[in-house]
C-alpha cells in the first residue's frame, strides 16, 4: 500500500490577530518561547510549575522509564488548594467562581469562597461514608455546580473520581463503574433537555443493581421530593453538605497520584479507563488556560462542554479555577428554547473568551446567522474549537458570525489521553482556517510513517509525539498493556495519537481525522477531513461524513452521507452538482462515487460523527460497542 499521498485541500488564508489582542496576550513572539521550551522541557516545565502551590517541591522534574513517565517526583501538592484556597488567601475569596444556568434561565452563582466551603463540606460527608484516598468515586450528574464541587471533594480528600457523561444509559454507566470499581456512586434526581426531565437517579439504580461494591448512593434531590429515608443505599448530598464541617484539610498528594479515571468516548471501540495524576495534569491544564485562552483577571470564560468529557474537566473545572476565572457553566441543550440561547448568554454576561465544538458551530449554520446576529457579541476576544476538525468552511463562519471578524480563534488539537492541548494556535500569531496550528510549548510533535520515518511536508501521515508530556495519561485503568500500546505501535519510541496529520513549511499542522477513518482510493491515502471539507463548502451542505467502501479497481472507493441546509430541495442533480464541487476543491480522485441525503449521521454523545457506525451499516457488519452512540 501506498503510504504516502499529497495533502488535497489548499489551506491558503491566514487571519492575523488584532493588535489590541497581542498587546496584551501572556505569550507574544511563540517561536522564540517555543524554542527555549523545546531546548529544555523539562526546565521550562519547573518554570511554570512554579506559579503554583506545592507543599513540597520536586526532586527531579522528570523520570521517564520508557514508556512510563513520573513528571515532579518527589513534589506534594492538592489541586484543589491550587484552584480554591490559592484564591481565597490572594484576595478573590469574594469573586465569582461560576454563574449556572438551565434551560429555564434559572442562574446561580457561587463565590470562590463559598465553593470552598461546598467543597469541604462534601468531603467531610464522602469521609464520613468511608470514602479514603485512592478510592474510586463515579459520578453521574448533570453540569452544574454541585457536580463540579463532588468532583473537587474527591480531589480534596485523594479518591479518584470517575464522571460519566449524564447523557449516558444505564449500561455504559454500569460498564463504567465497574471497571472503576466505585465505591460510591454520586447522581442526581434529574437532568433537564430540551425541556424535558431525564430521570437520572433511575437509571443510577438501574445500573448499579447487583453490584454490592457500590456501598453508597449520593443523590442530589434537587426538589427535595426524591429521597425519603427508606432505601438505606441512598443518602441526601444536602443532608450531607449541612451536616458536615466547611473546614476539610487538603489530602497531602503526591504529584503522581491518582486525580480521576476518564473513560474515552469510545468513537473507535471499548471504552478506556484513561488514568490522569496529580502534578503534571495541574500544571499542563493551569498553563493551556492561561496562555491558549490568552485568560486575564477580569474575563469571563465559557467553556460549553460537559463536565462528562475531557473537555469538562480540564477546562470547565481545572484549568479555569487553577487560573481563578470565573466561568459560566450551562445544562441543558443549545438551541433550547430557541437558537439565540447560547448568544443571549455572551451579551447577557459579556462574555470574553468562549470554547465550543464544530459540531456545534455547523448546527448554528444550519439555523442561520440571524439566531447570532440578534445579540451583541462585542465582548468576545477569544474563540476556541476542540473535538474534531473544524472545516475551513465553518472556521469562516464562527470568525465572521459570532466574532464579528475582530476576535482570534484557537483550534485546540488534543486528546483525553493528553490531558491538555497539545496543537494549537495561540493568539499572537496567525491562524489558517482548518489547520490547528503549531506544537504547544514542549510538545514535539510528528508526522511520520507506520514505521516511524518522517515524512516530507505536505504528505499525510500519523500523528505522533516524540516525547512524554506532564499532562500525559499514566495508564489505563486495569489494562497496562492498552497503555503500552499508544508507544508501541510505532517504532521509536513515539506516542501514537491514532490521527492521520500534515504539517506545511510554516509548521502548521492540519488534522485529517483518524488514521482508522482513512480513505484509500487508487492508493492515495485522503483524510476523511478533506472531503467533508469540501463538502460543507458547497452552499447546500450542512454537514457531510464519508466512508471508503470496498472497490475492485480503486481499492476504496467514497461514500459520502450529507446534510443539506434548511430549506434546500434534495434532488440527483444536486448530487451531481456537490460532486462537480468537489472536483474543483480537491480533484477528481477525492470525488464521491455515491451520495446519499439523510436527516441526521451517527454521533458520539460528545457530537462526533462516527464514521465506523455508517460503514459498519453501509457493508452489513456488525457495528460493535455503540454504547456511545447518541441515540
Ligand atoms: P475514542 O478514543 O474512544 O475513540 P475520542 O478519540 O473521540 O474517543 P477524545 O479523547 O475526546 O475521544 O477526542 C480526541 C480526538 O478528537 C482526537 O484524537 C482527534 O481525532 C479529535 N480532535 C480533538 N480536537 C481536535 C481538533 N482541534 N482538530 C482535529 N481533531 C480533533
Ligand atoms: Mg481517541
Amino acid at each position: 500500500m501506498e503510504e504516502r499521498s499529497e495533502v488535497l485541500l489548499k489551506v491558503e488564508d491566514k487571519y492575523y490577530p488584532p493588535k489590541h489582542i497581542v498587546e496584551r496576550a501572556w505569550v507574544k513572539d511563540y517561536e522564540s518561547l517555543y524554542q527555549e521550551s523545546i531546548k529544555d522541557r523539562e526546565g521550562f516545565g519547573a518554570k511554570v510549575a512554579e506559579e503554583l502551590h506545592w507543599f513540597k517541591k520536586w526532586d527531579k522534574v522528570l523520570d521517564w522509564q520508557f514508556p512510563y513517565a513520573q513528571w515532579f517526583v518527589g513534589a506534594q501538592t492538592n489541586i484543589t488548594y491550587n484552584c480554591l484556597d490559592r484564591h481565597v488567601l490572594n484576595g478573590r475569596r469574594n469573586k465569582v467562581a461560576y454563574i449556572w444556568l438551565d434551560e429555564d434561565n434559572n442562574e446561580q452563582k457561587i463565590t470562590y469562597g463559598e465553593l470552598l466551603e461546598l467543597v469541604n463540606r462534601i468531603a467531610n460527608g464522602l469521609k464520613s461514608l468511608g470514602v479514603k484516598k485512592g478510592d474510586r468515586v463515579s459520578i453521574y450528574m448533570p453540569n452544574s455546580i454541585p457536580a463540579i464541587a463532588c468532583m473537587l471533594a474527591c480531589a480534596r480528600i485523594g479518591a479518584i473520581h470517575s464522571v460519566v457523561f449524564a447523557g449516558f444509559s444505564e449500561g455504559a454507566l454500569r460498564t463504567r463503574i465497574e471497571d472503576a470499581k466505585a465505591k460510591v456512586l454520586i447522581t442526581a434526581t434529574y437532568t433537564k433537555r430540551r425541556g424535558k426531565k431525564i430521570d437520572l437517579l433511575a437509571t443510577a439504580q438501574r445500573a448499579i443493581d447487583g453490584l454490592s461494591f457500590v456501598e453508597k448512593v449520593v443523590v442530589w434531590d434537587r426538589d427535595g421530593d426524591v429521597l425519603n429515608g427508606e432505601n438505606p443505599l441512598l443518602v441526601s448530598l444536602d443532608k450531607l453538605i449541612k451536616e458536615s464541617s466547611p473546614v476539610c484539610e487538603p489530602e497531602v498528594m503526591d504529584a503522581e497520584d491518582p486525580l480521576f479515571i476518564l473513560y474515552t468516548s469510545g468513537t473507535t471501540g471499548k471504552p478506556k479507563g484513561v488514568l490522569h495524576t496529580t502534578g503534571g495534569y495541574m500544571v499542563e491544564t493551569y498553563y493551556t488556560t492561561k496562555v491558549v485562552f490568552d485568560a486575564h483577571e477580569d474575563d469571563i470564560y465559557w467553556c460549553t462542554a460537559d463536565i462528562g468529557w475531557i473537555t469538562g474537566h480540564s477546562y470547565i473545572v481545572y484549568g479555569p479555577l487553577a487560573n481563578g476565572l470565573t466561568s459560566l457553566v450551562v445544562e441543558g441543550a443549545p438551541d433550547y428554547p430557541n437558537p439565540g440561547r447560547w448568544w443571549s448568554y455572551v451579551e447577557r454576561y459579556r462574555v470574553n473568551i468562549f470554547y465550543t465544538a464544530p459540531t456545534a458551530i455547523r448546527m448554528f449554520m444550519r439555523f442561520g446567522e440571524e439566531w447570532p446576529a440578534k445579540y451583541d457579541l462585542s465582548s468576545l476576544r477569544i474563540l476556541g474549537s476542540v473535538g474534531e476538525p473544524i472545516n475551513p468552511e465553518a472556521w469562516e463562519w464562527y470568525y465572521k458570525h459570532i466574532g464579528r471578524e475582530r476576535c482570534v480563534i484557537v483550534d485546540t488539537w488534543w486528546q483525553t489521553e493528553t490531558g491538555a492541548h497539545m496543537i494549537t494556535t495561540i493568539p499572537s500569531y496567525p491562524a489558517k482556517p482548518g489547520k490547528a496550528g503549531k506544537p504547544f510549548f514542549t510538545i514535539e510533535p510528528a508526522v511520520v510513517d507506520s514505521q516511524g520515518n518522517p515524512l516530507p511536508p505536505n504528505t499525510v501521515g500519523n500523528l505522533v509525539i516524540k516525547s512524554p508530556w506532564p499532562s500525559m495519561l499514566r495508564t489505563c485503568w486495569g489494562e497496562p498493556e492498552r497503555y503500552e500500546k499508544y508507544w508501541t505501535t510505532i517504532p521509536g519510541q513515539v506516542y501514537f495519537t491514532g490521527d492521520l496529520a500534515t504539517y506545511d513549511e510554516e509548521g502548521y499542522i492540519m488534522i485529517l481525522g483518524r488514521a482508522d477513518d482513512v480513505l484509500n482510493v487508487a492508493g492515495h491515502r485522503i483524510g476523511t477531513m478533506e472531503v467533508e471539507s469540501a463538502l460543507v463548502d458547497h452552499p447546500a451542505v450542512a454537514e457531510a461524513a464519508v466512508i471508503g467502501k470496498p472497490h475492485e479497481i480503486k481499492g476504496e472507493s467514497i461514500k459520502a452521507f450529507v446534510i443539506l441546509k434548511k430549506g434546500v430541495e434534495p434532488s440527483d442533480r444536486l448530487k451531481e452538482d456537490i460532486k462537480q464541487h468537489v472536483r474543483q476543491v480537491l480533484g477528481a480522485i477525492a470525488v464521491p462515487d455515491e451520495i446519499e441525503f439523510v436527516e441526521k449521521l451517527p454521533k458520539t454523545r460528545s457530537g462526533k460523527i462516527m464514521r465506523r457506525v455508517l460503514k459498519a451499516q453501509e457493508l452489513g457488519l456488525p457495528v460493535g460497542d455503540v454504547s456511545t452512540l447518541e441515540d
